[in-house]
C-alpha cells in the first residue's frame, strides 16, 4: 500500500503530491501536462489502488465524489477524481452520466456515436455539451470543480483525432468537431482543460504552489 511507504502524510501535501483516480494512463499524463511543476500527480497502480473505482451516482458530481472518497480511505494522499458527460438538449440531457455506457458494457465510442445520432435524427435543435466534474479529496477538504464546453452535435462523425464523442461535437466558435481539431487547440478550451484549471487556482490559492 503507497500510505506504508510514505512516512508523513502532510509531507505530500506540502509537496502537493496527489493520486488522480483513473485508470486511463492518457488522463493522467495530460493532467501533469497542465500542473504546475509543484504539483506532482500519481496513478492508481502507484498508489496501491484498485483501478476499478465504485461509479454509482447518478450525478457527475455524485461520481466523482464517490471514486475521490474511495481513494482517499485507501491510501490517505489528497485524491483527484473525473466525470465527464455530453448532455444533448434534444435528449433532454441525456446520455449525461451514463456517456460512457450509452451503447452498452462495451463501453465502445463507435456504438456510443452511433446511438446517439440514431436517437437524434431528425433532430432540428442539436446543441449541446461536455461537462467535466473534478472531485477533490483530502484530509482538510473536499471540493468539486466544473468546466463545461458548449457546442453542437454533428449529422455524422468527422475527423480521426481525440477519442470518445470528439468526432460529432462541434463546439461553439468553431466548424470543425474536436477529432478534426488538434490537440492542443482542443485543450484550450475542453470542458476538461476548463475545470483542470478551476482546480489548480484552487489548489494555488488554498496551498500556495507556484
Ligand atoms: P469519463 O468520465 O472520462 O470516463 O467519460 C465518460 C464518457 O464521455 C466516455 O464515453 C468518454 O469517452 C466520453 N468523453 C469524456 N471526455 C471526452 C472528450 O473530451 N471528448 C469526447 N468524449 C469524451
Amino acid at each position: 500500500m503507497y500510505q506504508a511507504m510514505c512516512a508523513d502524510p502532510d509531507d505530500d501535501l506540502r509537496r502537493m503530491r496527489m493520486v488522480l483516480c483513473t485508470g486511463n494512463e492518457g488522463k493522467v499524463a495530460e493532467l501533469r501536462a497542465l500542473l504546475p511543476p509543484g504539483m506532482e500527480i500519481i496513478g492508481l497502480a502507484e498508489a496501491g489502488i484498485p483501478k476499478e473505482l465504485p461509479e454509482n451516482g447518478d450525478t457527475l458530481v455524485a461520481n466523482a465524489l464517490e471514486k475521490a472518497r474511495f481513494a482517499h480511505e485507501r491510501c490517505g494522499l489528497p485524491c483527484l477524481a473525473d466525470d465527464t458527460g455530453l448532455e444533448v438538449d434534444a435528449l433532454n440531457g441525456d446520455p449525461g452520466v451514463r456517456s460512457a455506457r450509452y451503447a452498452g458494457e462495451a463501453k465502445s465510442a463507435a456504438a456510443n456515436m452511433q446511438r446517439l445520432l440514431n436517437e437524434m435524427e431528425g433532430a432540428t435543435d442539436r446543441s449541446a455539451r461536455f461537462r467535466t466534474v473534478i472531485a477533490w479529496v483530502s484530509r482538510a477538504d473536499e471540493q468539486v470543480f466544473e468546466g463545461r464546453v458548449e457546442g453542437t452535435i454533428a449529422l455524422e462523425p468527422r475527423g480521426n483525432g481525440g477519442f470518445g464523442y470528439d468526432p460529432v461535437f462541434i463546439p461553439v466558435g468553431s466548424t470543425l468537431t474536436f477529432a478534426e481539431m488538434d490537440v492542443e487547440a482542443k485543450n484550450r478550451i475542453s470542458h476538461r482543460a476548463r475545470a483542470v484549471e478551476k482546480a489548480v487556482a484552487f489548489l494555488r490559492s488554498r496551498y500556495g504552489v507556484r
